[in-house]
């Protein structure tokens, strides 16, 4: 199959990756000590990707020659040898002299590298992330190869490149994308990737059947049923939909790890993987913790999200009852989720098909917004009115200001806010200016990032 090469400087977390994408028993077996190997080499997958996978970690323990001599080499041959370079970087750490070094190589055959901010978890990369657009390789992935996180940012760049497995088809789409994001032309043609989560019973997989029309997934009352991997592709309106689903779909060694725990990493691998994720309540007692959890998960991974209230069909016609149910349910996201607001939420029954209808136009409103490019002139015209509107406090006798702002990225939205002293601004004025942005531009409903940064 094709060949992925990961190269970087040393402690960038190349061997993590490696081990990610090529599954952990696999990597420990390879990992022979005292074998000194230029280039590790393993099958490899992510989602429907399969390719050979090429760690080069291997230049940092030859010897013979000046180092900067072997990374060159070794640089080199990845980029001959292999389909796609990933190029890691330490997000946490910045870009360093040795990075530029990688990167001024790489930049000759620029058209076959990823750039990769790893370590990006939490809010220490995002300094690095910042600088890595400065490095001439295109945008950056935010990722985290060891909490799996940007797993479905990085399945897009490389989808760019590696054919999908042969079940696949009709998998190609141009990237063209607008000043305001992808066209709804271009949208269509990719398909939207849906995932369904929420905790055991909910009526996922009776969901899942009532939307493609037939009985594909099996559904029982027992929780945790085991599934096998299932291929779910489906039209709605001429749009192409595919379901993500990983349960079943990883060689994770299972004897371990209780189901417990690998139903956990599961739900998260698919959120990862997908789009839009609706995550499914029980009418009956929903805005569990369990439930929270799942749509917590669903944001801090930077998906669409949907919820879908199941089972209305069990609730007692009682109108005021209903729509207080609704009211708390509501309350309880704005409170819990402050990236968010104004989530869509459907109430169906999966069983009966009442609502189902009013799934899909919501799960396609909320995948275009986060689509959406918000074109850098309007931002930052919007951006000086904020400053007049609500001044930036004062910090160190200066006035803070804010001097600029740019959409790195849809998918989702993703800001940099260039600003006098990020340190200072404090979260009370950035959930100012998230709240505005999100009414000023409609983004409602997708999680809005915004990365601030000392202007140059
Ligand atoms: P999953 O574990 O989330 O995939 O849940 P299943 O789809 O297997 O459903 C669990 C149980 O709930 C099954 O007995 C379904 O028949 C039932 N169920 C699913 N959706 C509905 C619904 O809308 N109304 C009612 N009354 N029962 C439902």
């Amino acid at each position: 199959g094709p060949r992925v090469a990961i190269v970087g400087r040393p402690n960038v977390g190349k061997s993590t990756l490696f081990n990610r994408l090529v599954g952990r028993r696999r990597a420990i077996v390879d990992d022979t000590p005292g074998v000194t190997r230029d280039v590790r080499e393993a099958p490899a997958q992510l989602g429907d990707l399969a390719f050979t996978l090429l760690d080069t970690a291997g230049w940092e323990t030859a010897g013979g020659e000046a180092l900067e001599a072997r990374m060159r080499r070794f640089t080199e041959r990845a980029i001959d040898t292999a389909e796609v370079v990933l190029f890691l970087i330490d997000a946490r750490a910045g870009v360093l002299p040795l990075d530029e070094a990688f990167a001024g190589w790489l930049r000759k055959r620029a058209g076959k590298v990823i750039l990769v901010a790893n370590k990006c978890e939490g809010r220490a990369g995002q300094q690095g992330l910042a600088e890595a657009h400065g490095l001439g390789l295109g945008e950056p992935i935010p990722f985290s190869a060891e909490h799996g996180e940007g797993l479905s940012d990085l399945h897009e760049a490389l989808a760019r490149y590696i054919e999908p497995m042969p079940e696949e088809e009709d998998d190609e789409f141009e990237d063209g994308e607008g000043a305001e994001g992808p066209s709804e032309a271009e949208l269509a043609k990719r398909p939207l990737l849906l995932a369904i989560v929420g905790r055991p019973n909910v009526g996922k997989s009776t969901l899942v059947n009532r939307l493609v029309g037939e009985e594909r997934v099996l559904t029982g009352p027992e929780a945790g049923i085991t599934r096998d991997a299932i291929r779910v592709e489906w039209q709605w309106k001429g749009r192409q939909v595919r379901l993500v689903d990983t349960a079943g779909m990883r060689r994770r060694s299972r004897i371990e790890a209780k189901l417990e725990a690998a139903s956990v990493a599961d739900t998260l691998d698919t959120i990862r993987l997908a789009d839009v994720c609706v995550v499914v309540l029980d009418a009956a007692n929903m805005a569990e913790k369990q439930d929270l959890a799942v749509a917590g998960w669903v944001i801090e991974e930077g998906r669409a999200l949907v919820i879908a209230v199941n089972k209305t069909d069990l609730l007692a016609d009682d109108r005021s009852a209903a729509s207080k149910a609704w009211r708390k349910l509501r309350d309880r996201l704005e409170a819990s989720f402050a990236q968010v607001k104004d989530v869509p939420i459907v109430g169906i029954s999966a069983l009966n098909g009442r609502g189902v209808d009013r799934l899909m136009p919501a799960v396609f409103e909320t995948y275009a917004i986060w689509n959406k490019r918000v074109p850098t002139p309007k931002l930052n015209r919007w951006l000086r009115e904020m400053e007049t509107l609500h001044p930036p406090p004062l910090a160190n006798g200066r006035r803070i200001r804010l001097r600029f702002m740019t959409q790195i990225k849809i998918r989702p939205p993703t800001f940099i806010l260039s600003v006098s002293q990020p340190e200072e601004l404090g979260d009370d004025y950035l959930r100012f200016l998230i709240n505005r942005l999100r009414d000023d531009f409609g983004l409602p409903g997708v999680p809005i990032r915004v990365t601030m940064r000392k202007p140059k």
